[in-house]
């Protein structure tokens, strides 16, 4: 689905070991790519971090390495990316609990009753996720405190469809930047983007924000591309798999 896949550096100077990881969804094939801040290669981020806790706070703690002929039993895709990678950390939200709220805005610059349309698109897609593992809200008026918010473009890079801008580090775990969405086909910038399209492309996005990789099957709605007609029983369990095991867990072959 989407064509180009990128990866771009946090500004974030506190904690060396942040990773930004970008997902995208578009119309051509993609791969989510993440990258370590400079000198930091993602698996060497606890000794990168310049800033760490002290010692005994919580949040501070290894996490283990899984073999994954033991840990990757009925997880989904969860281990999928290891045909392709030697090793994969999980990325999640980390001591959370309660109700994730997302800003859902209306695009303004496109006409106010497909903006509308669209705005509920993308608030649907979100809320697949409501429960798995946590409680979701969509605001729709800006009128809670928001953990994260969608950003509407025209278009992104190259055939991109909507993107999952994340940190994630060896301290905090997972933090979500936004979540950007185009509202125009990235191949006849005429065309609005379906309202169908763009709450399958929300719901690929908020499973990155919540943090699942690619799907390796194309009836998940986590596949890079836009194959997929609707969330899928394997969806749900690779999320479910995710939040049963530690944050930065590391799978090994
Ligand atoms: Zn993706």
């Amino acid at each position: 689905m989407a064509g180009q896949g990128g990866s771009k550096l946090s500004p974030l100077p506190v904690l060396a070991g942040l990773l930004v990881v970008m997902g995208g969804v578009g119309l051509l094939r993609d791969r989510e790519s993440s990258e370590a801040m400079p000198g930091c290669a993602p698996e060497a981020d606890a000794a990168c971090d310049t800033n760490p806790a002290p010692s005994g706070e919580p949040g501070q703690r290894s996490a283990p390495v899984l073999d994954a002929a033991e840990a990757c039993q009925d997880v989904g895709y969860l281990c999928a990316e290891l045909a392709t990678t030697d090793r994969i950390r999980l990325r999640r939200w980390r001591d959370f609990s309660g109700t994730v709220v997302v800003h859902v805005p209306r695009p303004d610059f496109e006409d106010r009753g497909e903006a509308a349309r669209l705005q509920e698109a993308a608030a649907r897609g979100l809320r697949a996720w409501n429960g798995q593992p946590f409680a979701v809200l969509t605001d729709l008026r800006g009128e809670r405190e928001a953990h994260f918010q969608v950003r509407w473009s025209p278009r992104l890079t190259g055939t991109q469809i909507g993107l999952a801008r994340t940190q994630w580090s060896s301290v905090a775990g997972l933090s979500v930047v936004a979540i950007e969405l185009s509202t125009r086909n990235p191949l006849n910038p005429e065309r609005l983007n379906d309202a169908r399209q763009v709450q399958l492309t929300a719901a690929h996005e908020m499973g990155h924000a919540l943090g699942l990789p690619h799907s390796d099957s194309e009836r998940d709605v986590m596949y890079p591309t836009n194959t997929a007609s609707s969330m899928s029983a394997q969806d749900y369990r690779t999320m479910e798999a995710l939040y049963e095991l530690e944050d930065g867990t590391e799978l090994v072959p």
